[in-house]
């Protein structure tokens, strides 16, 4: 499935990038709980799209999260992915790098990219108040698209 096209589908459709709202819209329950060391998780008990959220993560994060487990509930519907905050990152699980890169370009749009080209991930990591692996990988598909 290509990313890129289900978000250009989304936005169009939706006219936001806004997770909460993309979800609200999709029928998909957004739940806040108390997780541990897990930032969210998406699953579909009685076919009910459901995505839970770490209820002590930063309001970022919490978007980040959001934004992850709507791809999978678009990319992945019938798998139940914890979302584990010491992978979040480091993951090479194939379905956990595509939630993640459905993540970044849903939240940072091509614009801001080229309009900040000049910039360092660092820089970009600061502005955006994304981690900086996050941007790495935002900048990254960023080049091969
Ligand atoms: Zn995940």
């Amino acid at each position: 499935m290509d990313i890129q096209n289900v978000i250009s589908r989304l936005i169009k459709k939706y006219k936001t990038n806004d997770p909460f709202e993309i979800a609200d819209m999709l029928n998909i329950s957004i739940f806040y709980e108390e997780l541990g060391t897990i930032n969210g998780y998406y699953n579909k008990p009685l076919r009910m799209k459901q995505i839970h959220i770490n209820a002590a993560l930063s309001e970022n994060m919490k978007k980040f999260t959001c934004a992850h487990e709507l791809g999978h509930a678009l990319l992945h519907p019938d798998v139940s992915t914890p979302f584990l905050r010491s992978q979040t990152l480091l993951s090479v699980n194939k379905m956990e790098i595509e939630a993640n890169t459905f993540a970044v370009k849903l939240l940072i749009p091509d614009d801001i990219i080229r309009e900040n080209r000049d910039l360092t991930t660092q820089q970009l990591s600061r502005l955006l108040g994304y981690e900086q692996a996050l941007i790495e990988l935002r900048v990254k598909s960023y080049i091969q698209a």
